[in-house]
Protein backbone atom coordinates (compact mmCIF):
# COMPACT_ATOMS: atom_id res chain seq x y z
CA UNK A 1 0.00 0.00 0.00
CA UNK A 2 1.39 3.14 -1.57
CA UNK A 3 0.51 6.68 -0.94
CA UNK A 4 -1.02 8.85 -3.46
CA UNK A 5 -0.16 12.49 -4.26
CA UNK A 6 -1.35 15.04 -6.58
CA UNK A 7 1.73 17.87 -6.76
CA UNK A 8 0.42 20.69 -8.32
CA UNK A 9 -1.54 18.77 -11.58
CA UNK A 10 -3.24 20.97 -13.86
CA UNK A 11 -5.38 20.30 -16.66
CA UNK A 12 -6.55 22.05 -19.74
CA UNK A 13 -8.82 21.45 -22.48
CA UNK A 14 -7.55 24.29 -25.45
CA UNK A 15 -7.37 27.52 -23.16
CA UNK A 16 -9.49 26.25 -20.18
CA UNK A 17 -8.45 25.21 -17.42
CA UNK A 18 -10.69 22.74 -15.92
CA UNK A 19 -7.76 21.39 -12.58
CA UNK A 20 -5.85 24.11 -11.31
CA UNK A 21 -2.90 23.68 -9.84
CA UNK A 22 -4.53 20.62 -7.61
CA UNK A 23 -2.39 19.50 -4.51
CA UNK A 24 -3.61 16.55 -2.56
CA UNK A 25 -2.05 13.58 -0.19
CA UNK A 26 -4.28 10.77 -0.31
CA UNK A 27 -2.88 7.85 3.02
CA UNK A 28 -2.82 4.20 2.17
CA UNK A 29 -6.07 2.85 3.08
CA UNK A 30 -7.79 6.27 3.12
CA UNK A 31 -11.59 7.07 1.87
CA UNK A 32 -11.41 10.35 0.39
CA UNK A 33 -14.38 11.94 -1.20
CA UNK A 34 -13.82 15.10 -4.14
CA UNK A 35 -16.81 16.64 -3.62
CA UNK A 36 -18.30 19.84 -5.57
CA UNK A 37 -20.90 21.30 -7.71
CA UNK A 38 -21.47 19.78 -11.47
CA UNK A 39 -18.27 20.77 -13.93
CA UNK A 40 -16.03 21.65 -11.46
CA UNK A 41 -13.48 19.03 -12.60
CA UNK A 42 -14.12 16.38 -10.63
CA UNK A 43 -14.62 13.84 -13.25
CA UNK A 44 -11.31 15.25 -14.56
CA UNK A 45 -9.11 14.32 -11.61
CA UNK A 46 -10.67 10.56 -11.74
CA UNK A 47 -9.77 10.64 -15.32
CA UNK A 48 -6.24 11.29 -14.62
CA UNK A 49 -5.65 8.98 -11.74
CA UNK A 50 -7.34 6.20 -13.90
CA UNK A 51 -4.75 7.02 -16.63
CA UNK A 52 -7.23 8.08 -18.61
CA UNK A 53 -6.09 11.28 -19.07
CA UNK A 54 -2.65 13.04 -19.25
CA UNK A 55 -2.09 15.97 -16.97
CA UNK A 56 -1.45 19.71 -18.58
CA UNK A 57 0.88 20.46 -15.61
CA UNK A 58 2.25 18.74 -12.49
CA UNK A 59 2.31 15.10 -11.42
CA UNK A 60 0.94 12.23 -10.11
CA UNK A 61 2.97 9.62 -7.50
CA UNK A 62 2.06 6.49 -6.00
CA UNK A 63 4.54 5.71 -3.89
CA UNK A 64 7.71 5.86 -5.50
CA UNK A 65 6.36 5.22 -8.86
CA UNK A 66 5.25 8.26 -11.39
CA UNK A 67 1.84 7.75 -12.70
CA UNK A 68 1.78 11.00 -14.76
CA UNK A 69 3.75 13.93 -15.35
CA UNK A 70 4.38 16.23 -18.86
CA UNK A 71 7.07 13.88 -19.46
CA UNK A 72 5.90 10.49 -18.27
CA UNK A 73 2.28 8.40 -18.66
CA UNK A 74 1.64 5.10 -16.92
CA UNK A 75 -1.15 3.45 -19.02
CA UNK A 76 -4.19 2.78 -17.45
CA UNK A 77 -3.70 -1.35 -17.66
CA UNK A 78 -0.47 -1.03 -15.70
CA UNK A 79 -2.15 0.83 -12.73
CA UNK A 80 -3.83 -1.50 -11.09
CA UNK A 81 -6.98 0.35 -10.16
CA UNK A 82 -10.14 -0.33 -9.59
CA UNK A 83 -13.46 1.31 -10.66
CA UNK A 84 -16.91 1.89 -10.36
CA UNK A 85 -18.73 4.37 -12.63
CA UNK A 86 -22.40 5.75 -12.28
CA UNK A 87 -22.97 3.60 -15.37
CA UNK A 88 -22.10 0.29 -13.88
CA UNK A 89 -22.40 -1.33 -17.11
CA UNK A 90 -22.15 -4.84 -16.99
CA UNK A 91 -22.67 -7.72 -19.22
CA UNK A 92 -26.14 -8.56 -19.91
CA UNK A 93 -25.57 -12.49 -21.05
CA UNK A 94 -23.38 -13.04 -18.40
CA UNK A 95 -24.01 -14.51 -14.74
CA UNK A 96 -22.72 -12.30 -11.85
CA UNK A 97 -20.10 -14.52 -10.99
CA UNK A 98 -18.66 -14.60 -14.85
CA UNK A 99 -19.26 -10.52 -14.75
CA UNK A 100 -17.14 -10.36 -11.84
CA UNK A 101 -14.04 -12.49 -13.04
CA UNK A 102 -13.71 -10.72 -16.26
CA UNK A 103 -11.05 -8.54 -15.44
CA UNK A 104 -9.51 -11.60 -14.08
CA UNK A 105 -9.51 -13.73 -17.48
CA UNK A 106 -8.63 -10.27 -19.23
CA UNK A 107 -5.44 -10.69 -16.97
CA UNK A 108 -5.06 -14.68 -17.41
CA UNK A 109 -5.28 -15.25 -14.00
CA UNK A 110 -5.30 -19.08 -13.50
CA UNK A 111 -8.12 -21.22 -12.83
CA UNK A 112 -7.42 -21.42 -9.30
CA UNK A 113 -6.63 -18.44 -8.07
CA UNK A 114 -9.82 -17.27 -10.64
CA UNK A 115 -12.01 -19.29 -7.92
CA UNK A 116 -10.57 -17.87 -4.92
CA UNK A 117 -10.72 -14.04 -5.93
CA UNK A 118 -13.97 -14.12 -7.61
CA UNK A 119 -15.71 -16.26 -4.38
CA UNK A 120 -13.93 -13.37 -2.10
CA UNK A 121 -14.89 -10.73 -4.03
CA UNK A 122 -18.61 -11.91 -4.03
CA UNK A 123 -18.41 -12.56 0.35
CA UNK A 124 -17.46 -9.10 0.24
CA UNK A 125 -20.53 -7.89 -0.81
CA UNK A 126 -22.68 -10.92 0.24
CA UNK A 127 -23.79 -11.62 -3.20
CA UNK A 128 -22.74 -15.33 -2.84
CA UNK A 129 -26.27 -16.73 -2.86
CA UNK A 130 -26.84 -14.59 -6.63
CA UNK A 131 -23.70 -15.84 -8.37
CA UNK A 132 -25.50 -17.92 -11.53
CA UNK A 133 -28.05 -15.14 -12.05
CA UNK A 134 -27.83 -12.63 -14.97
CA UNK A 135 -27.93 -8.88 -14.15
CA UNK A 136 -31.51 -8.48 -15.33
CA UNK A 137 -32.54 -11.09 -12.13
CA UNK A 138 -30.96 -8.47 -9.69
CA UNK A 139 -32.48 -5.37 -8.21
CA UNK A 140 -30.47 -2.14 -8.65
CA UNK A 141 -28.41 -2.27 -5.42
CA UNK A 142 -27.64 -6.12 -6.41
CA UNK A 143 -25.89 -5.10 -9.48
CA UNK A 144 -23.90 -1.96 -7.86
CA UNK A 145 -22.76 -4.30 -5.70
CA UNK A 146 -21.68 -6.60 -8.92
CA UNK A 147 -19.92 -3.68 -9.83
CA UNK A 148 -18.39 -3.06 -6.20
CA UNK A 149 -17.40 -6.79 -6.28
CA UNK A 150 -15.91 -6.65 -10.12
CA UNK A 151 -13.69 -3.53 -8.64
CA UNK A 152 -11.93 -5.32 -6.04
CA UNK A 153 -11.95 -8.81 -7.86
CA UNK A 154 -7.79 -7.70 -9.06
CA UNK A 155 -7.02 -6.65 -5.37
CA UNK A 156 -6.23 -3.04 -6.27
CA UNK A 157 -4.97 -0.88 -3.74
CA UNK A 158 -6.66 1.70 -4.92
CA UNK A 159 -10.36 2.14 -5.94
CA UNK A 160 -11.95 4.99 -8.31
CA UNK A 161 -15.70 6.04 -7.86
CA UNK A 162 -17.55 8.17 -9.92
CA UNK A 163 -20.75 9.08 -8.61
CA UNK A 164 -21.65 5.50 -8.14
CA UNK A 165 -24.78 5.92 -6.53
CA UNK A 166 -26.63 8.85 -8.63
CA UNK A 167 -28.75 6.59 -10.50
CA UNK A 168 -30.20 5.11 -7.48
CA UNK A 169 -33.39 6.33 -5.41
CA UNK A 170 -32.90 7.74 -1.93
CA UNK A 171 -33.72 4.96 0.16
CA UNK A 172 -31.36 3.10 -1.72
CA UNK A 173 -28.30 4.80 -1.75
CA UNK A 174 -28.34 5.40 2.23
CA UNK A 175 -28.30 1.35 2.13
CA UNK A 176 -25.55 1.67 -0.45
CA UNK A 177 -23.50 3.91 2.17
CA UNK A 178 -23.26 1.38 4.34
CA UNK A 179 -22.39 -1.02 1.94
CA UNK A 180 -19.54 1.14 0.39
CA UNK A 181 -18.44 1.43 4.34
CA UNK A 182 -18.29 -2.41 5.16
CA UNK A 183 -16.77 -2.25 1.46
CA UNK A 184 -13.90 0.16 2.54
CA UNK A 185 -13.84 -2.19 5.38
CA UNK A 186 -13.75 -5.26 4.80
CA UNK A 187 -11.04 -4.38 1.48
CA UNK A 188 -8.70 -1.70 3.50
CA UNK A 189 -7.96 -0.28 0.01
CA UNK A 190 -7.58 3.49 -0.60
CA UNK A 191 -10.43 4.79 -2.24
CA UNK A 192 -11.30 8.42 -4.22
CA UNK A 193 -14.89 8.70 -4.52
CA UNK A 194 -16.24 11.79 -6.87
CA UNK A 195 -19.66 13.11 -5.56
CA UNK A 196 -21.42 16.55 -6.34
CA UNK A 197 -23.40 15.20 -2.59
CA UNK A 198 -22.61 16.59 0.37
CA UNK A 199 -24.63 14.29 2.43
CA UNK A 200 -22.93 11.32 0.59
CA UNK A 201 -19.00 12.46 1.19
CA UNK A 202 -20.08 13.37 5.10
CA UNK A 203 -21.25 9.93 5.37
CA UNK A 204 -18.53 7.87 4.00
CA UNK A 205 -15.52 9.51 3.61
CA UNK A 206 -12.33 10.41 6.37
CA UNK A 207 -11.34 12.95 4.14
CA UNK A 208 -13.10 15.35 1.72
CA UNK A 209 -11.41 17.64 -1.02
CA UNK A 210 -13.66 20.40 -1.70
CA UNK A 211 -13.17 21.70 -5.35
CA UNK A 212 -15.20 24.88 -6.97
CA UNK A 213 -13.97 25.84 -10.87
CA UNK A 214 -10.80 23.46 -10.44
CA UNK A 215 -9.39 24.38 -7.68
CA UNK A 216 -9.20 23.19 -4.28
CA UNK A 217 -11.39 25.28 -1.51
CA UNK A 218 -10.23 22.98 1.43
CA UNK A 219 -8.86 19.86 2.28
CA UNK A 220 -10.09 18.66 5.65
CA UNK A 221 -12.62 16.18 7.61
CA UNK A 222 -16.06 16.21 7.37
CA UNK A 223 -16.18 17.35 11.54
CA UNK A 224 -13.96 20.03 10.67
CA UNK A 225 -15.51 21.16 6.93
CA UNK A 226 -18.68 21.58 8.66
CA UNK A 227 -17.50 22.79 12.30
CA UNK A 228 -14.36 25.34 10.57
CA UNK A 229 -15.38 25.90 6.79
CA UNK A 230 -12.69 27.78 5.07
CA UNK A 231 -15.01 30.69 3.81
CA UNK A 232 -18.12 31.56 2.42
CA UNK A 233 -18.53 29.66 -0.64
CA UNK A 234 -17.56 26.27 1.18
CA UNK A 235 -19.96 27.07 4.27
CA UNK A 236 -22.77 27.65 2.23
CA UNK A 237 -21.68 24.70 0.09
CA UNK A 238 -21.92 22.50 2.72
CA UNK A 239 -25.14 23.83 4.23
CA UNK A 240 -27.10 23.54 0.82
CA UNK A 241 -28.06 19.98 2.26
CA UNK A 242 -29.40 17.52 -0.52
P1 LIG B 1 -17.47 17.29 -12.87
O1 LIG B 1 -17.17 15.84 -12.90
O2 LIG B 1 -17.07 17.97 -11.61
O3 LIG B 1 -18.91 17.58 -13.21
P2 LIG B 1 -15.79 17.40 -15.23
O4 LIG B 1 -14.44 17.01 -14.79
O5 LIG B 1 -16.59 16.39 -15.96
O6 LIG B 1 -16.61 18.02 -14.02
O7 LIG B 1 -15.67 18.65 -16.21
C1 LIG B 1 -15.00 19.86 -15.83
C2 LIG B 1 -15.01 20.79 -17.01
O8 LIG B 1 -14.16 20.28 -18.04
C3 LIG B 1 -16.38 20.99 -17.65
O9 LIG B 1 -16.51 22.33 -18.01
C4 LIG B 1 -16.32 20.09 -18.86
O10 LIG B 1 -17.16 20.56 -19.86
C5 LIG B 1 -14.85 20.18 -19.25
N1 LIG B 1 -14.36 18.96 -19.93
C6 LIG B 1 -14.29 17.72 -19.39
N2 LIG B 1 -13.76 16.85 -20.27
C7 LIG B 1 -13.51 17.56 -21.40
C8 LIG B 1 -12.96 17.21 -22.69
N3 LIG B 1 -12.56 15.97 -22.97
N4 LIG B 1 -12.83 18.22 -23.60
C9 LIG B 1 -13.23 19.49 -23.30
N5 LIG B 1 -13.73 19.86 -22.13
C10 LIG B 1 -13.89 18.92 -21.19
MG1 LIG C 1 -18.44 14.17 -13.23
Amino acid sequence: MARLSLNAVSKSFGDKTVVDALSLTIEPGQFVALLGPSGCGKSTILRMLAGFETVSAGDIQHGDQCLSSTKFHLPTEERNFGMVFQSYALWPHMTVMENVGYPLKIQKVDRQNYQRRVQDALDIVQLNDFKDRLPSQLSGGQRQRVALARSLVTEPDVILFDEPLANLDRHLRESMEITFREFHRRTGATMVYVTHDQAEAMALADQIAVLKDGQLMQWSTPEDLYTRPNNEWVANFIGQGS
